[in-house]
């Protein structure tokens, strides 16, 4: 009787520790547009108890140039373009059609395959949307300022505020969707905001459209040529308090070196940014087409979310996405 009780203690505690996350931001392709499929990130979820997941394709694909002997691993590998590539969305599409209808209950899609530097691309999205209905979640993740990527694309690097943005965010308004926006908040050199009036007059232009700032405005590529960005954090303070439809997005880059230290302390200045705006942040792994590190990479989160109040990391892990999806009449 005594080991019976202790099992089930013991079983109620593992219950109790097992959280569940969005995934809020995850690439089904990489930069070749290639990807491991539904049956390998299906069973990543379930390894690492990620309800539901945001998944989008890549907008660009990277070229295998004639002058390059070697086929490159990564869209770093050579100087070769990425070039818009809008066929992404359409190998998302077809791989959810093929899933169970439960499984398709946990995706989130997010249309991505169009160039935010033409002003057509509004309407390419708008004919997209109408080829199945209530399909798309989302729009993103969109490239604008995001330092190699957009270094090596194809034409001008797009910005958050230009035109083409200005229309493609009308269609997010008039379809209830989200945008998650790639806006580097400075370039690799600049230690200040130099990009931030881009991302602003987009917010301040479309306060009935939903913005989610992929990594807070960081990259790799920015960690790896300057330390942590002092402005950031007094910085995503004010946004937040002026700006009512942004949220962030947390993932990966993020975590290092801001939300945990060399140590992997919680850093009690973010805590308590979160705390008090427990709806406006979000979880996301970033992977791309590969994915067998889902769960470790959302697991990374947990020394920040056992560090919070319990109704908070819950917002977080979960229930702060969901709010950000379309409600069903706009579709
Ligand atoms: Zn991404």
């Amino acid at each position: 009787m005594r080991i019976s009780l202790f099992f089930i203690l013991l079983l109620t505690a593992q219950f109790a520790q097992a959280r569940s996350y969005i995934d809020g931001h995850l690439h089904y392709v990489d930069f070749f547009q290639e990807s491991e499929g539904m049956q390998a990130l299906l069973s990543a979820m379930d390894q690492g108890n990620i309800s539901h997941t945001a998944i989008m394709g890549i907008p660009v694909a990277k070229k295998w140039q004639e002058d390059e002997p070697k086929k490159p691993r990564y869209y770093a590998g050579d100087d070769a373009d990425l070039y818009w590539y809008s066929a992404t969305d359409f190998y998302l599409l077809h791989a959810i059609q093929q899933l169970k209808p439960e499984q398709k209950k946990r995706f989130f899609p997010f249309l991505s395959g169009f160039n935010a530097n033409d002003k057509n691309a509004a309407t390419h999205i708008r004919r997209t949307l109408k080829m199945n209905p209530g399909f798309w979640q989302g729009i993103g993740e969109v490239f604008t300022r995001h330092d190699d990527v957009t270094a090596l694309m194809q034409g001008n690097t797009p910005r958050a505020n230009n035109e083409a943005m200005m229309k493609v965010y009308r269609v997010a308004e008039e379809y209830d969707l989200p945008v998650l926006l790639h806006s580097n908040v400075t370039s690799k050199r600049e230690r200040n905001p130099l990009y931030l009036e881009e991302l602003e007059e987009a917010l301040s232009k479309n306060p009935d459209v939903r913005f989610i700032w992929a990594h807070a405005g960081t990259s790799m590529e920015l960690h790896r040529h300057q330390e942590e960005l002092d402005f950031l954090h007094p910085l995503i303070k004010r946004l937040l308090d002026e700006h009512d439809n942004l949220y962030i997005d947390l993932s990966w880059t993020l975590l290092e070196p801001y939300l945990l230290d060399a140590q992997g302390k919680p850093n009690p200045n973010w805590l308590k940014l979160f705390t008090d705006n427990p709806t406006r942040f979000v979880l996301g792994s970033d992977v791309v087409g590969r994915f067998s590190n889902l769960g470790e990479t959302m697991s990374g989160f947990e020394p920040v979310l056992e560090a919070l109040p319990k109704d908070v990391a819950q917002a977080i892990a979960e229930d702060n996405f969901l709010k950000l999806l379309p409600k069903k009449e706009a579709q």
